[in-house]
């Protein structure tokens, strides 16, 4: 049988890109294929404090270096987007807008992407006083008035951790909460973001609809907690078990289809973080190995 490749890792973020580095150590012939740029969600963000090795780093060149990395171990780098995965006894079809590839294993690392409200000019405050991670941004909103949207009790969380760290933290929520939260504090119940203020490309402003009435609130931090995607679409037709479109998976990041595995983000876990989707790259890979090697 003819094979494109042994391995198709889909998705080139953090956890592909590992995995990508295990396999190729391994003399295994591997190729990655991701839809944008190399680095994935770590790409928007500058500043990770969480990750061994580096007191502080931006996502970018953290993405950098690996890309590097793969690229001077040999990985076969790929750039399309994947719409659909079928699987067969002996191999694999991933199709691709750029073509079909055959192989015997397939690594599922698309991660996902956290939801937008969907206002103007959203985008373009991405980490410019919109975040979507009180663990990860915190820090750069000390002492500061804060925001959180969210009607979850993640956003509840997400405006508990901020307010240790915070001078304030106005949490927008659609329905009403019973707990008693801390002092620092403000709840809008009922309450709607209506409106983005920038001064300069940054966020300066929120407004806030509650029964009606359309408050302004000034603020240096918006936290957008009102969930995340996964990228599973391309997942559509393959018989996968999947959780919420999350990918389930083994302790070894086996999925139910012999022969592919998933890792990082679209697996469903309780971390979603560089350091987990890293280890999970690595077991994804070292599966592989054991199971066809
Ligand atoms: C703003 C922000 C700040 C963060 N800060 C921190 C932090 O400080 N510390 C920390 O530990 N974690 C942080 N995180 C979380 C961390 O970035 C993620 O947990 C981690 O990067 C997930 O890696 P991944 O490889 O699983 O997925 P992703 O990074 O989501 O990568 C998946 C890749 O797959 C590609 N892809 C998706 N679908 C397809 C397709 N159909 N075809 C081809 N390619 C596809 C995507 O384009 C993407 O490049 C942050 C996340 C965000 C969004």
């Amino acid at each position: 049988m003819i094979l494109d490749f042994d391995v198709l890792i889909v998705g080139a973020g953090m956890a592909g890109m590992t995995a990508a580095i295990y396999l190729k150590r391994a003399n295994i012939n591997v190729a990655i294929i991701e839809k944008t740029a190399p680095g994935g969600q770590i790409n928007q963000t500058n500043n990770i404090e969480n990750y061994p090795g580096f007191n502080k780093i931006d996502g970018p060149t953290l993405a950098f270096n690996v890309f590097n990395q793969i690229q001077s171990l040999g990985v076969s780098y790929k750039y399309g987007n994947v719409l659909s995965i079928k699987s067969y006894e002996d191999y694999k079809i991933v199709t691709t807008d750029k073509g079909e590839y055959k192989c015997r294993g397939v690594i599922i690392a698309t991660g996902r992407k956290p939801k937008e409200l969907g206002l103007e000019n959203e985008k373009n405050l991405i980490n410019n006083g919109i975040s979507w991670c009180a663990l990860c941004d915190a820090p750069l909103y000390k002492e500061r008035d804060v925001m959180v949207v969210g009607n979850s009790k993640y956003s509840i969380e997400e405006a508990l951790m901020l307010s240790d760290i915070c001078s304030s933290v106005t949490l927008v929520y659609e329905g009403k909460i019973d707990e008693k939260l801390k002092e620092n504090i403000i709840l809008k119940e009922k309450g709607k973001i209506v409106k983005l203020n920038s001064r300069e490309n940054k966020l300066e402003s929120v407004d806030v609809e509650t029964n009606g009435t359309v408050e302004n609130i000034k603020t240096s931090g918006l936290f957008i907690i009102i969930g995340n995607s996964p990228a599973s679409e391309m997942l559509n037709g393959l018989s996968i078990n999947v959780n919420d479109g999350y990918v389930v998976v083994d302790e070894n990041m086996r999925t139910n289809i012999k022969g592919i595995y998933a890792c990082g983000d679209i697996i469903k876990k309780e971390v979603y973080q560089v350091s987990t989707a890293v280890g999970e790259g690595a077991k994804a890979a070292m599966s592989y190995i054991k199971d066809f090697n």
